[in-house]
């Protein structure tokens, strides 16, 4: 096992800024062998769980680099990697009807996606409504994941690349699994707030830990992310977040865009020590369907609510 250790600031609450937390455990990395255990706190003035633990914005890339299967994309699974395509496009498909839902767009939108990865969801939302997209994400990402038409700038709030400052005002912000993973959660919504266009509209999607999958895997779990996920919200927790950034909740539901079955399937990997800059995801790809197949009435459809996801739509105003 290559073993090295991370260099670590220690973080006061994300949401309320106390810093009064009151230790709920320690954990190892997930999906990532290092030396060294990650402290996560329960606020006890706002009631946030979040994580003590920082690892530096300096070394931040080293947790998301081979290791990572999210910025790979299909490739990572080989013979398999046409099944995984046609999943994640499913994915992009639930998250732009759940923005179209709210709101329309044409060309005269700019919709900015907080934690973008791989563009592929942007790609899809402009493809269908002709929408200006851009894209920002705390990482650099892979070459081949640059999509045509499609910006993406790299950049962690509070220091805004250029290129998004310019294409406000938003029509739309989306954050898909992203929020959990920002340091000061109410600076960058509040600044994105005064950002909107009048009518504008911001969906963000984060792990539930009042969900089942939660209560099932314990430490393992994937929605702690040990140590990516600054803040482990739960439905009241989250809603403190974005109120006090100075949102309104038009919807807030227990149900994502992503299978529960992944909150399963990565912690069992994890614990079984899988890393996928080393072992070759090919192999696992069978067991993974295998297992959503099995799992499906409870764990495969996205619209079986609290499993793990949550759900919440804001508006400027
Ligand atoms: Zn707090």
């Amino acid at each position: 096992m290559d073993e090295r250790r991370l260099p670590i600031t220690y973080a006061a609450c994300p949401s309320c800024g106390a810093d009064d937390g009151e230790t709920l455990f320690e954990a190892p990395a997930q999906l990532i062998d290092l030396d060294q255990r990650f402290r996560f706190a329960t606020c006890r003035q706002c009631g946030l769980v979040y994580l003590v633990d920082h690892v530096d914005a300096a070394a931040m890339g080293t947790l998301y680099d081979a290791d990572y299967p999210l910025h790979r994309g299909p490739a990572l699974w080989g013979p398999f990697a046409r099944f995984v395509e046609d999943d994640n496009a499913r994915v992009d498909a639930a998250r732009v009807a759940r923005v179209l839902s709210q709101t329309t767009l044409g060309p005269d939108d700019v919709v900015l996606d907080v934690g973008c990865g791989r563009p592929t969801f942007l790609e899809a939302l402009r493809d269908r409504t002709g929408c200006r997209a851009i894209g920002i994400d705390a990482v650099s990402l892979p070459p081949d994941a640059a999509v045509a038409g499609i910006m993406t700038a790299q950049g962690v709030p509070p220091d805004w690349p250029q290129e998004v400052v310019e294409a406000a005002p938003f029509s739309v912000v989306t954050m898909w699994h992203a929020l959990e993973h920002d340091p000061q959660p109410v600076a960058t919504l509040a600044w994105l707030r005064d950002r909107m266009r009048l009518g504008g509209v911001a969906v963000i999607e984060v792990p539930d830990l009042e969900g089942a999958t939660a209560r099932w895997m314990g430490k393992r779990w994937p929605g702690w992310h040990t140590p990516r996920h600054a803040s482990v919200f739960t439905v009241e927790t989250l809603r403190a977040v974005v109120e006090r950034a100075g949102w309104r909740v038009v919807a807030h539901e227990r149900t994502g865009t992503l299978a529960p079955f992944v909150l399963v399937a990565l912690g069992v990997l994890d614990a079984v020590g899988f890393r996928f800059g080393r072992h070759p995801a090919p192999l696992v790809f069978p067991v993974w369907a295998l297992g959503m197949a099995l799992t499906w009435p409870w764990l495969g459809r996205r619209t079986r609510a609290g499993m793990g996801l949550q759900t919440i739509v804001l508006r400027p105003e």
